[in-house]
């Protein structure tokens, strides 16, 4: 089994992308961050917001998670309706909290994307 994956920012996308961690579209223009990677033999990449990929990092960090045990943030704000559930119920209102508070604008999105699921819009 090899895991390579890297990670580099962008400065100026030159299209829209869906953010990875809250699956709202990033702009056309703006910064993201770009993450790569290999596992098994598969390649895979995905573009970011940096705040929200900066908030997904430290999550991960916190919960000792990395190479393939890394968890998408938008797994880990979902709490009723995934499962596995990442978080138990206080942990994931401690997550939701501290997340309104230390990144609003991550939060924010998120919440989008729970208000764009809930209306069938898709991502
Ligand atoms: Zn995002």
């Amino acid at each position: 089994m090899t895991y390579f994956s890297r990670q580099r920012d962008v400065k100026k996308t030159r299209k829209v992308h869906p953010c990875e961690a809250c699956e709202r579209p990033i702009a056309k223009g703006s910064k993201a961050t770009y993450f790569a990677g290999t596992f098994e033999g598969d390649f895979y990449s995905a573009h970011y917001h940096p705040d929200c990929r900066e908030a997904e990092n430290a999550w991960n960090a916190a919960a000792g998670f990395s190479g393939d045990e890394h968890t998408v943030l938008w797994v880990m704000f979902e709490e009723g309706d995934s499962d596995p559930h990442f978080f138990d119920t206080d942990e994931a209102r401690t997550f939701r909290r501290r997340l309104s508070q230390d990144c609003p604008a991550v939060f924010t999105r998120l919440l989008e994307r729970e208000a764009a699921r809930a209306t069938g819009e898709a991502a």
